[in-house]
């Protein structure tokens, strides 16, 4: 699904990500672990196509996707959510997903059919599959934070993804709304087959649930590998796990 190699990205001098490399299989619970400033959201930007890579490949279902726009990728299956939360904030929870999926559809030209009445069924299954329905009239900005995330979830959706890249998921959740966050992606993963790429803050909690984890520091990959390989990988416990000693 991707493979990663070598990826750089320098802002003014400064390695921001150095040497990435990363591969995740169809269907795989990927995540991207790392201290703060390990490059984790740069490696996203890079992926997403926000910003395009100094060297370095990336490959998506094959195909080199260097210098793609985000809304290419988007066409081609990939979608991703921003560690802020990016939303529609004064629209409602149906109108942020809805948006997402009609403009997947190039419906919007078609001046006959009013636009509320447009992919109706599919925004309703979105919010369905999310737990969002009995918020579906729900003006965006009132929601918790954790519904935000998750609508955001919904609103990635919406472009009907293979791959789904999620910029950590779970910032400023509640517990609560954090285990509710790791179910939603679980059964996106098992129900629907959707290939997700994750990073995360929280270790304990991607040991629990990812297939495969992939270590970042100062910018450079140090390994990845199963939960098991990583939790005993020498250099993980070093430079990593060994900091919370
Ligand atoms: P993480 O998501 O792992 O916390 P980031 O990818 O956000 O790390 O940042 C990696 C490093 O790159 C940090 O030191 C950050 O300050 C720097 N950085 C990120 N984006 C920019 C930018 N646009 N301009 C300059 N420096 C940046
Ligand atoms: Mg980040």
């Amino acid at each position: 699904m991707l493979q990663i190699r070598s990826l750089r990205k320098s802002f003014d001098g400064f390695l921001a990500v150095k040497e990435a490399n990363l591969s995740v299989n169809p269907g795989e619970v990927v995540a991207v672990i790392g201290p703060n400033g390990a490059g984790k959201t740069t490696l996203f930007n890079l992926v997403s196509g926000q910003i395009r890579p100094d060297a370095g490949s990336i490959r998506f279902k094959g195909e080199d996707i260097c210098g793609l726009r985000p809304h290419q990728l988007c066409r081609k299956g990939m979608s991703r959510s921003f560690q802020i939360v990016k939303i529609f904030s004064r629209m409602s929870v149906f109108e942020n997903v809805q948006t997402a999926v009609i403009s997947r559809m190039k419906k919007t030209s078609n001046l006959f059919i009013p636009a509320h009445n447009i992919a109706v069924k599919e925004t309703e299954a979105i919010l369905e599959a999310m737990g969002l329905i009995d918020k579906r009239d729900s003006i965006c900005g009132l929601l918790s934070h954790g519904d935000q995330k998750v609508l955001e979830m919904a609103i990635s959706l919406g472009s009907d993804p293979q791959l789904l890249i999620l910029d950590e998921p779970t910032a400023g959740m509640s517990g609560e709304e954090t285990a509710r966050a790791i179910d939603l992606m679980k059964h996106l993963s098992r129900q629907r087959g959707l290939t997700i790429l994750f990073c995360e803050h929280d270790v304990e909690l991607v040991f629990s649930f990812a297939d495969r984890i992939m270590v970042m520091q100062q910018g450079s990959t140090i390994t990845q590998g199963t939960p098991d390989q990583v939790r005993n990988d020498p250099q993980v416990k070093k430079a990593y796990l060994g900091s919370h000693d």
